[in-house]
């Protein structure tokens, strides 16, 4: 299990019903669309700095597409 990092529900990796999307490298999995939607309207409000490293020429659009 893996915490949705919207709300800090359990999700079960395999069977995200939300989904996933992919932010700074790392791969965060939702319980509801809408929490995945929540997070690419704002993730840096959800992913905190230290568990990121903002790279040279980062671009917000790198983490707007579905895997
Ligand atoms: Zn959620």
């Amino acid at each position: 299990m893996v915490i949705d990092p919207v709300c800090k529900k359990e999700v079960d990796e395999k069977a995200a019903p939300g989904g996933k999307a992919r932010f700074w490298g790392k791969v965060f999995f939702f319980c509801a669309p809408k929490c995945r939607a929540s997070f690419q309207r704002d993730p840096q409000k959800y992913v905190p700095e230290d568990e990121g490293e903002k790279e040279p020429g980062y671009d917000p659009r790198m983490f707007l597409g579905d895997m």
